[in-house]
């Protein structure tokens, strides 16, 4: 991205599984890429999944779970010679969409990411909002509030805990429910089809996955009370989420009028990486730099 914020150039790889090493060169080489022929100043802005803790300086609550408990930032910096920023990737997204997206110009920005993962961001007037466990907005492993009987304990999550609103937000999330209810394995896009061609099983999948949704992000708006809400991640493109979703908010928001507002992305896909890059538009404090911690050089071993 230029500095007018026009996009320069686009790839899209896959992450090598379970691999940090490799996982650190595929950037690596992914960058070399991408910067092929530009001559001036570059600077790299990386999100991902999980934060780095304020505490341990490694990665924390990834989901891609071999990045965990490395320095990832100074990794990075070391393998590609270049200033590097990275924040968590919901963050990378809210900060995208209130800039210049669906949420520009709002005072407060709840990005919520409904794809693998049930990840969120918190902006306020233009700034990330960070805490000092580097987990504000991280609403994705909570339990699904208002549960019923029959949603209680929900199914067991991969952090250990039962329950959380990933297990039944997120797309593995509802598909998951929809085997449960039905026998059918089929992706969220393939329930939303079968749903617009009257498949009463995918539609009540759908009815049950925008009440709990709502559920959840009534919670969001009851604590942080936001101006915009806009979802991001595969399950932002099912277009019944917006016309629902305000109405069954409204009922469970403790205020005597109104609902929420909920956008879908402007930037789709490429919000993430734009926000990423956005990273270079803040203040400087909250990501540390090489030099600062004395470091030399050499790929974590960890
Ligand atoms: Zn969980």
């Amino acid at each position: 991205m230029d500095s007018g914020a026009t996009e320069l150039a686009h790839y899209r790889i896959s992450t090598p599984s379970d691999d940090y090493a490799a996982t650190i060169a595929a950037i690596r080489n992914l960058t070399a890429k991408l910067i092929q022929g530009i001559t001036s100043e570059t600077k790299i802005g990386i999100g991902v999944p999980g934060s780095i803790s304020p505490a341990s300086r490694l990665i924390q609550n990834a989901n891609s779970r071999w990045l965990n408990d490395h320095p990832l930032d100074v990794d990075l910096e070391v393998a590609l010679g270049l200033p590097v920023r990275l924040a968590n990737d919901a963050n990378c997204f809210a900060l995208s969409e209130a800039i210049d997206g669906a949420a520009e110009k709002a005072h407060t920005v709840f990005g919520a990411i409904l794809g693998a993962g049930c990840g969120g961001g918190i902006v306020v007037d233009g700034r990330l909002l960070n805490g000092p466990r580097s987990i504000a907005g991280e609403w994705g492993h909570n339990p699904l509030p208002w549960a019923t009987a029959d949603e209680y304990p929900g199914p067991q999550c991969w952090c250990g805990r039962k329950g959380c609103l990933e297990t039944w937000l997120s797309g593995p999330g509802m598909a998951a429910d929809h085997t449960r209810t039905t026998g059918e394995t089929l992706t969220p896009l393939e329930i939303s089809a079968r749903a617009k061609q009257g498949n009463k099983p995918a539609r009540a999948t759908l009815t049950r996955h925008v009440h709990r949704l709502a559920r959840g992000l009534a919670h969001v708006v009851n604590i942080l009370d936001p101006d915009v809400i806009v979802l991001g991640g595969g399950l932002s493109q099912l277009s019944h989420l917006y016309e629902e979703l305000p109405l069954l908010i409204g009922p469970h928001i403790f205020a005597d009028r109104g609902s929420a507002v909920v956008k879908p992305p402007k930037w789709g896909s490429a919000s993430g990486v734009r926000g990423a890059a956005r990273l270079w538009d803040l203040p400087g404090a909250s990501f540390r730099r090489l030099g600062e911690l004395g470091l030399t050089g050499g790929m974590s071993s960890q």
